[in-house]
């Protein structure tokens, strides 16, 4: 069995993020868009993809 342990993270603090307490997925945090959390204020918004032209009639 294996683990992950944050590299910035020192007895539940942040040092990437401004000595705050670590908090998975928060704005700054290296995992911070990576993956989808149960929380959604932590996630990115959705892309919503640009609409799609409608073809010309003219060109026929
Ligand atoms: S908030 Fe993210 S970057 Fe900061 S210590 Fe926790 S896991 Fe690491």
């Amino acid at each position: 069995m294996s683990s992950w342990g944050c590299p910035h993270e020192i007895k539940g603090i942040c040092t990437r993020v401004n000595n705050l307490p670590c908090d998975l997925g928060m704005k700054g945090c290296v995992l911070f868009g990576r993956f989808r959390f149960a929380d959604p204020t932590k996630n990115r918004p959705k892309k919503v993809p640009a609409p799609i032209p409608a073809p010309d009639d003219d060109k026929a």
